[in-house]
């Protein structure tokens, strides 16, 4: 199934056997290193990227999600021009930071606003701030969740074995997670046991509050619910981190399920591609931050041009009106694809949310981490492939999903289900 990758692609192969001499795997994250080797790009334009060999695929990973409003979107680009002739860094508060945080605290609901650079950082300082808030230590994490790489959430991301408590990098001591609890999503019964034990000692249950990192795993919603009341009857702050679903519907997760979570965490698309993150929340809690408080600091936190890029993102591009006409193109790859299974009888369980979706090589929708982890990637990694050398990014990784962008097109759908249909056959027929 690589062969046709690997005939399309020599240059991404040769790059790749310089850059693995002075950067582990030749990557800069690891999750960009899938083997037999990563995928060298040098540009992007509306949905499409080229890469080094001048192969062009309509890009359905879009960053990992950062990119909702496509690539290089002329209103970006305009302005961000306009805002680094006037330098890109000012090592003080820049003014328009204030509008962005009132533009974050009306769409997603939040009393306080402060910025940092990359989910991860978000991520990180929000948990730290309800330790400050609650004096408490422990936290509650799920199975199969994903927050970033930092040392006390990167527990039970992607664990083979079941029921043990496993830590997801080398360098990482056991102690610095002892105080990281770990639930299965969609199960409350496992929350529970854990807060009726400890309770009082824990401050934060942190969520993706829609799983989108073991593909697409909605939370039923007595299960959410559930979890608010018991967090309520023992002080303990919930946190969404909407670093993905931050950025997938209009309002994020807490708007789309209609909760208010204490705090939140919004990253990726929500600065059209620039790194730009926010910790935000309910007043109280947010003013533990300060100086000689609860420590929040970073160089590039709120950079202009970030900033600029993100109150153009999120007043002018992605609006409610573009993201219906991107639910509208998110349904028409997902029904077809379920087109798809009942014309060739295959097992796959299509899911959408906001404005991404998944295919899962599968006749079940996983509800949790460990029905996710039955189905086999093997599959998956053929159709990744076979997709690629035919031109289309379907999404990054068998865990990760596609994002419609708001410049991605009709014939960009269609184009990505002719080629699936061919790729499906070809893995049907062996
Ligand atoms: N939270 C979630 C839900 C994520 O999906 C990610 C990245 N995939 C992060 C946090 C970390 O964000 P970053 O890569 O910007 O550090």
């Amino acid at each position: 199934m690589l062969s046709e990758y690997v005939k399309k692609t020599p240059k991404s192969l040769s790059l790749y056997g310089i850059a693995s001499r002075m950067m582990p795997y030749g990557v800069s994250s690891n999750y960009r290193y899938l083997p037999p080797y990563p995928l060298y790009l040098v540009k992007g334009k509306g949905s499409k990227v080229w890469d080094v060999d001048g192969n062009v695929y309509i890009d359905f990973n879009m960053a990992y999600g950062a990119l909702g409003i496509g690539h290089s979107h002329p209103k970006l680009v305009k302005a961000l021009k306009e805002r680094f002739e006037n330098s890109s860094i000012l090592g003080f508060e820049f003014a328009d930071t204030i509008k962005l945080a009132k533009i974050i605290k009306i769409r997603y609901n939040v009393d306080m606003v402060r910025f940092s650079s990359t989910g991860t950082e978000a991520t990180m300082h929000a948990i730290r701030i309800a330790r400050a808030y609650t004096k408490r230590k422990k936290i509650i994490k799920f199975e199969g969740h994903y927050h970033g790489s930092h040392d006390q959430l990167l527990v039970n991301v992607s664990p083979d074995k079941e029921g043990e408590k496993s830590v997801c990098s080398h360098g990482i001591p056991e102690d610095i997670v002892k105080y990281t609890l770990v639930a299965e999503w969609n199960n409350y019964d496992s929350v529970e046991r854990i807060v009726r034990k400890d309770g009082n000692d824990i401050a934060a249950i942190i969520m993706e509050p829609v799983a989108m990192n073991m593909g697409i795993i909605e939370p039923d919603v007595s299960f959410l619910k559930g979890i608010f009341n018991l967090a309520k009857e023992y002080g303990i702050l919930i946190i969404f981190d909407e670093v993905k679903t931050g950025g997938k519907y209009y309002s994020g997760a807490s708007g789309y399920y209609g909760l208010k979570p204490d705090l939140i965490t919004l990253g990726k698309a929500i600065a059209g591609g620039l790194p730009l993150s926010v910790i935000a929340g309910r007043k109280e809690i947010m003013s533990v931050i300060g100086p000689e408080k609860t420590a929040h600091g970073g160089t590039f936190n709120a950079n202009p041009l970030s900033v600029v890029a993100s109150i153009v993102t999120l007043t002018q591009i992605l609006t409610q009106d573009s993201f219906y006409e991107v639910y509208k193109l998110n349904s028409l790859l997902s029904k077809g694809y379920k087109d798809l299974v009942e014309d060739l009888d295959i097992d796959i369980t299509a899911v959408t949310w906001g404005a991404s979706g998944t295919i899962f090589f599968s006749n079940y929708l996983p509800r949790n981490y460990r029905e996710f982890l039955r189905i086999d990637k093997r599959i998956w990694y053929k159709y990744f492939w076979l997709m690629l050398s035919k031109g289309i990014i379907p999404m990054a990784d068998y865990d990760e999903e596609w994002t419609i962008s708001t410049q991605h097109n009709k014939e960009d759908i269609i184009k990505h289900l002719e080629v699936a249909e061919e790729v499906l056959r070809k893995i049907k027929s062996g």
